[in-house]
């Protein structure tokens, strides 16, 4: 559901690039979403397909980056992607510690028509 005002916000910045150049169109977005930032991918587009009709960005192809959650071994100075049931580090089998890798999003880059 809170995809909803996050893509209403993507519109409105992708739209703003387009009219600060004077351009007729948004070609395409890209977005980086970390799988721990709390939003889906296919939430986004769903919403963004629906209301971007009538704006710079209908027609807009939406790529979407999804980037895994790691955890950080302290012992092997690693970052690892977990099995769904452990924290273990897959090298010396400690446990370690969360990261901030997976929790990004932002808008990578907007391409408009010129
Ligand atoms: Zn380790």
């Amino acid at each position: 559901m809170h995809e909803l005002p996050l893509t209403e916000q993507i519109i409105t910045i992708a739209s703003e690039k387009a009219s600060e150049h004077q351009a007729q169109k948004v070609l395409r977005i890209a977005l980086v979403v970390g799988e721990l930032s709390g939003f889906v991918g296919e939430s986004i587009q769903m919403y963004f397909d629906v209301i971007s009709k009538g704006t710079l960005c209908e027609g807009a192809i939406l790529e979407i980056e999804t980037i895994e959650a790691k955890w950080y071994c302290p012992s092997c100075d690693c970052h690892y992607v977990r099995e769904p049931l452990s924290f273990a580090c897959p090298h010396c089998a400690k446990d370690g510690l969360p990261t901030d890798l997976g929790k990004e999003f932002y808008v990578k880059h907007i391409e408009i028509d010129t």
